[in-house]
C-alpha cells in the first residue's frame, strides 16, 4: 500500500509513520519529495491490510492511503495467466468449446422439463438449466417446486448425458443441492450473501457466480473470493444484466464485462441473454454478441411452450427457436476461433 502524506508534513510526523509501518513488521520505502512525501508499505498481507489503511488515514498528516493490489487475490488473472477451465464432469467451461447452458427458466414438470431438455440437446447443449428453489420478488408468486424439482432435472439430464445448473438460494441447502445438481447457481440476487458464498467454498461441485444487478465488477469478483478462498476451485461467473435507467429491456446486458473479467481475472465468463434482456426477441442477437466478445458460455432459457410458463415466458425461446439459434451462432464462434 502506499501511504501520501499531507503536503508539507513534518519530518517527525513522516518518521511517525514510517515507525509505524515498521513496528507492524513491513518494509518501508519512502519517496521524500519537495512539497510531499509518499511511502510505500510492502509486504503487508489482505487480511491486515483494511486495518492498517484505516488505521494510517485517521492520522492527521495522511492525506490518503491506497492499496496497491486489487482486494481479490485467488480470483485475479495473475494468478493463473493462462485463464481458468472448470471442468463439470467431463463438459469443459473456459476452454476453446463454448459451453451451452439451456432449459427452462423453472422446472415445471417432469413433461415440461423433458420437452424441453430434449430440443437443447439436439440442438447441443451439453448443461440443461432449470430453477428449483426461486427467488421471487413476490411472496406470492411461484417460488419453485424443490428437491422434488431437482430430481426431475437429475433424471432427465441422466438420461440425457447432460449436466444440470439450478440455483441454490439458501445456505442450509448447499450439500442437499449437490446431491442432484453438477454447477450450483448463485443468483443475482446473493451475490452478497455471503454465508451462502462461504458455504459454496466448501463444497467442490462448480459454482456459476450471477453479477448482482447492482454490483460492480470488483464487488463481483470479492464474491469469487469468498468461495476460491473457502478452497472450491471450480468457480465461473455470470452476467446477467444490471440495472439502469433502461426499461426497455428487462436489464442492461453489460458485454463489457466479459472482456473486462478476462483482464482482471482467470475465471470463465458466461452470458444470460434470458434474464439480460427480458425479450425473446433480442436474445440471439445477444448470444452472437456475447460469443464474439469471448464468452464462455451461454445460459439460456428455451420453453416448449413459452405461453404456458409460470415464469419467464416473454424471454424464453421455443424449442425450434432454440435450434436455428445454435446453428447461426457457429459461424460466429467460428470467427473467433471457438466452437460450440
Ligand atoms: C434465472 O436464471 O432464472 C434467474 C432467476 O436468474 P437471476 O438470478 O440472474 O435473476
Ligand atoms: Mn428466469
Amino acid at each position: 500500500m502506499i501511504v501520501v502524506m499531507v503536503r508539507g508534513a513534518s519530518r517527525e510526523q513522516i518518521e511517525d509513520v514510517e515507525k509505524r509501518i515498521q513496528d507492524w513488521g513491513y518494509g518501508v520505502h519512502p519517496i521524500y519529495g519537495e512539497e510531499r512525501t509518499v511511502i510505500g508499505a510492502v509486504g503487508v498481507p489482505e487480511a491486515d491490510k483494511a486495518r492498517y489503511m484505516e488505521s494510517l488515514e485517521a492520522l492527521p498528516y495522511v492525506e490518503q492511503v491506497l492499496a496497491i493490489l486489487r482486494p481479490y487475490k485467488f480470483a485475479s488473472r495473475e494468478l493463473h495467466p493462462e485463464g481458468t477451465v472448470v471442468d463439470v464432469k467431463g463438459v469443459m467451461v473456459g476452454g476453446s468449446q463454448i459451453a451451452l447452458m439451456a432449459g427452462p427458466c423453472t422446472v415445471e414438470t417432469y413433461e415440461q422439463t423433458l420437452e424441453s431438455a430434449q430440443a437443447c440437446r439436439a440442438a447441443g447443449a451439453t448443461i440443461l438449466r432449470g430453477g428449483a428453489f426461486k427467488p421471487s420478488t413476490s411472496p406470492y408468486s411461484f417460488q419453485g417446486h424443490g428437491e422434488a424439482a431437482l430430481k426431475i432435472l437429475r433424471e432427465i439430464a441422466d438420461k440425457l448425458e447432460m449436466r444440470v445448473i439450478t440455483e441454490v438460494m439458501d445456505p442450509r441447502n448447499v450439500e442437499m443441492v449437490c446431491q442432484y445438481a453438477d454447477i450450483l447457481q448463485i443468483g443475482t440476487r446473493n451475490m452478497q450473501n455471503y454465508d451462502l458464498l462461504r458455504e459454496a467454498g466448501r463444497v467442490q461441485t462448480p459454482v456459476m457466480i450471477k453479477r448482482g444487478m447492482w454490483a460492480k465488477i470488483e464487488e463481483w469478483l470479492q464474491a469469487a473470493e469468498y468461495v476460491l478462498l473457502g478452497g472450491n476451485p471450480n468457480v465461473m461467473l455470470c452476467e446477467r444484466g444490471i440495472r439502469t435507467f433502461e426499461t426497455y429491456t428487462r436489464n442492461t446486458l453489460d458485454l463489457s464485462a466479459v472482456p473486462a473479467v478476462k483482464e482482471l481475472s482467470h475465471l470463465p465468463v458466461v452470458i444470460d441473454p434470458s434474464q439480460g434482456t427480458g425479450k425473446r426477441s433480442l436474445v440471439e442477437a445477444m448470444c452472437k454478441a456475447a460469443v464474439a466478445v469471448g464468452a464462455d458460455g451461454l445460459l439460456i432459457e428455451v420453453h416448449p411452450h413459452p405461453e404456458q410458463a409460470l415464469k419467464d415466458g416473454p424471454q424464453s425461446l421455443t424449442t425450434a427457436d432454440f435450434g436455428g439459434l445454435v446453428e447461426r451462432l457457429r459461424p460466429v464462434a467460428a470467427a473467433v476461433g471457438r466452437q460450440l
